[in-house]
């Protein structure tokens, strides 16, 4: 007899079960397109060289020790990466009402951020994309939401943004209610919206008093570009908004594993940052008391360096330009294979994944039939395409769909 008798199963974590299905498969050409990781051409993963050499700094710095942080992370590395969300010019860093805290990478972030708006904004309910990001409601729910709701966003017969449902569900939003948004690179769709379109969702937050959450997972990886991929989240900040933003650097530097993140706030009146910051401490004191030192001080040295800095966005644009290639790639053979159906999104959507519009049965059969993993939703991680498994990732996608 156990105590322990009464608990039962939980569903399965899709993408973490998928996956160690595919690790297990002793297929030799199969394909893991599930986990959003960046692969090389090679297929295995890439720490950046300028990651690479900047931990070799550091582990030959006599300095470098393994002292707790405070709990609230290191200050240069929070200053630079909020910098680097805002903008160096940023009216709102200017005038001291921006800041950033250290945090458990992104879905740190998010739990900190959902905790606080829970506990001290009293916020009861949270709007997610639907779809979204599967953690986004779990992370939300956990916080103490009393309730989350989906608003609508992807179109599946436009395979695009369903912009009149979104506008018309965040208008039916009660007043106070947190909107999850995906500051670039909509993950699972990689369908953003265009900056006319950020201007609407923008004005009818305003005029209902919604709260936004951005979250920034992919900064860099959508466009190549720091600052284009940030223009929603200082968009809104130029338009008076007050709001937190989620940034991970999982993707960006590599450095999955290493759970580096920053939570950053913009408020109104500065003088509100005292209690907030000593809110926030409470909340992270008794999650898990401080955040770890390793990665956040790489980003911080890169962010901090100007050279460094420099070869930092080479790499990400050696990314983002190969996953680009990728989009290109596998839409042409599609095209040229005559798959029954429109490719155009595969080029058209941006950032780490394609929503592909296969259907589960069609994702299931590439499955088991060409070994060909992808989540149930159709979503692939372009990232791992190569060209190398290129050919057979779309000759298996053609067999799935005809
Ligand atoms: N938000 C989104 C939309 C994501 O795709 C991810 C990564 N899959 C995250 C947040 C957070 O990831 P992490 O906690 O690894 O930074």
């Amino acid at each position: 007899a156990s105590v322990f008798s009464v608990v039962q199963p939980g569903p399965p974590i899709e993408a973490f079960a998928l996956n160690k299905e595919c690790v297990d498969d002793p297929f030799e050409k199969k394909v893991n397109l599930i986990i959003g990781a960046y692969r090389t051409e090679e297929s295995q993963p890439w720490v950046l060289p300028v990651v690479r050499k900047t931990e070799i700094m550091l582990a030959n710095n006599e300095k470098t020790n393994h002292e707790y942080l405070p709990i609230l992370g290191s200050a240069p590395f929070s200053t630079a990466a909020t910098a680097m969300l805002l903008g160096k010019d940023s009216k709102a860093l200017k005038e001291k009402r921006a800041f950033g805290v250290q945090t458990l990478s992104g879905t740190g972030a998010l739990s900190v951020g959902s905790r606080f708006l829970v506990q001290h904004l009293g916020a009861k309910h949270f709007y997610y994309s639907d779809p979204t990001w599967e953690n986004h409601r779990l992370v939300f729910q956990h916080a103490g939401f009393e309730k989350g709701f989906a608003y609508r966003y992807w179109h599946a017969g436009k395979r695009g943004i369903d912009m009149e449902g979104l506008l018309e569900d965040l208008s039916k939003a009660e007043p106070n209610s947190v909107i999850i948004l995906h500051s670039c690179a909509h993950n699972p769709t990689g369908c953003d919206p265009t900056l006319e379109q950020w201007v609407q969702i923008a004005a009818v937050m305003k005029e209902k008093k919604l709260f936004p959450f951005f979250d920034s997972a992919y900064q860099g990886f959508a466009s190549g570009d720091l600052d284009e991929d940030a223009k929603a989240v200082r968009y809104f900040i130029d338009q008076g908004f007050e709001l937190l933003c989620a940034q991970s650097f999982a993707k960006n530097f590599g450095l999955y594993s290493q759970r580096v993140g920053n939570l950053t706030f913009v408020t109104n009146d500065p003088s509100t940052i005292p209690s907030v910051l000593s809110q926030v401490t409470i909340i992270v004191r008794g999650l898990y008391s401080n955040p770890p030192s390793h990665g956040s001080s790489i980003v911080s040295t890169v962010l901090n360096d100007p050279e460094l800095f420099q070869e930092w966005q080479g790499c990400i644009k050696t990314m983002s330009d190969r996953i680009k290639k990728m989009r290109a790639g596998l839409k042409e053979r599609l095209v040229k294979l005559q798959t029954p159906g429109s490719w155009e999104h595969i080029t058209s959507q941006i950032g780490m994944f394609s929503y592909t519009g296969l259907t589960p049965a069609q994702v299931q059969y590439l499955k088991t039939k060409h070994h060909v993993y992808a989540l149930k939703s159709g979503r692939i991680n372009m990232a791992a395409v190569t060209t190398k498994n290129l050919d057979y990732v779309a000759s298996s996608i053609h067999d799935a769909v005809v």
